[in-house]
């Protein structure tokens, strides 16, 4: 069988790694979540006590971190040097580090080829910002996956608070919105569709038939272009 890869891209908060990890494990695909890696990149540069949007002290860190994506039973893990990272890097000082470093050419640089790898030997669904139109350009399969503010917003409020974290709705909100300015406005890799993306809006989608209208455009995709 051959290898398919299907990259997901769309601003934070839009449902991409819930919908992509459920979709993946129905066609027995990997599930790759690429923000892990810089989260885990700014994650330790918070560690060192830097400001992570200082290039120069960030890309110093380059020279002795190692980074590693481990899949457990299909199920990603994401290590720096023998720490199992996973959970830690989901506060939300470590999502604005990863937005801080991300805008860094040395740390893209740092990560393609991991991705890559992983693409090149495993049939999967990828999940960043600039899979489609930087990482994988070739996927069989690109989908934009976006949703209003609002939305997003009230999910990944939901999802901290679930977690046992204080934080405001406001606040994750501005949060948001300040990232997603930083993404789709950096200068390298920038988050936006690929041209030959198929764009989902999940506004007002709940999970469930998220999943379900993901699965039903990539089926069509694969039976119509034989993949
Ligand atoms: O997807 P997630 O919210 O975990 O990503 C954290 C941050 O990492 C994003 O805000 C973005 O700045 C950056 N990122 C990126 N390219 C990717 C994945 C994530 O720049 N492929």
């Amino acid at each position: 069988m051959s290898i398919i890869n299907i990259a997901v891209d769309g601003p934070a908060g839009a449902g991409k790694s819930s919908i992509s990890k459920a979709v993946a494990k129905k066609l027995g695909y990997i599930y790759v979540d690429t923000g892990a890696l810089y989260r885990t990149i700014g994650l330790n540069a918070l560690r060192l006590g830097l400001d992570t949007k200082n290039a120069e002290d960030v890309t110093k860190t380059l020279e002795s971190v190692k980074v590693e994506l481990i899949f457990i039973n299909g199920e990603q893990r994401v290590f720096l040097g023998n720490e199992d990272v996973s959970e830690a890097i989901r506060t939300p000082e470590a999502s604005m580090a990863a937005s801080n470093v991300s805008a860094i050419p040395a740390v893209r640089e740092f990560l393609f080829d991991l991705q890559r790898d992983i693409a090149k030997k495993n049939s999967c669904l990828m999940d960043g910002r600039d899979i489609g139109t930087v990482v994988l350009p070739d996927a069989q399969i690109k989908i934009f996956m976006t949703a209003s503010a609002n939305e997003r917003a009230m999910r990944r409020y939901k999802e901290l608070v679930k977690k046992g974290m204080e934080v405001e709705f406001d606040k994750v909100l501005l949060e948001l919105i300040e990232r997603d300015y930083n993404d789709s406005h950096r200068k390298i890799a920038p988050l936006k569709p690929a041209e030959d993306s198929i764009i989902i809006d999940t506004s007002g989608l709940s999970l469930d038939s998220s999943v379900d209208l993901v699965l039903k455009t990539v089926k069509e995709k694969l039976i119509n272009e034989k993949l």
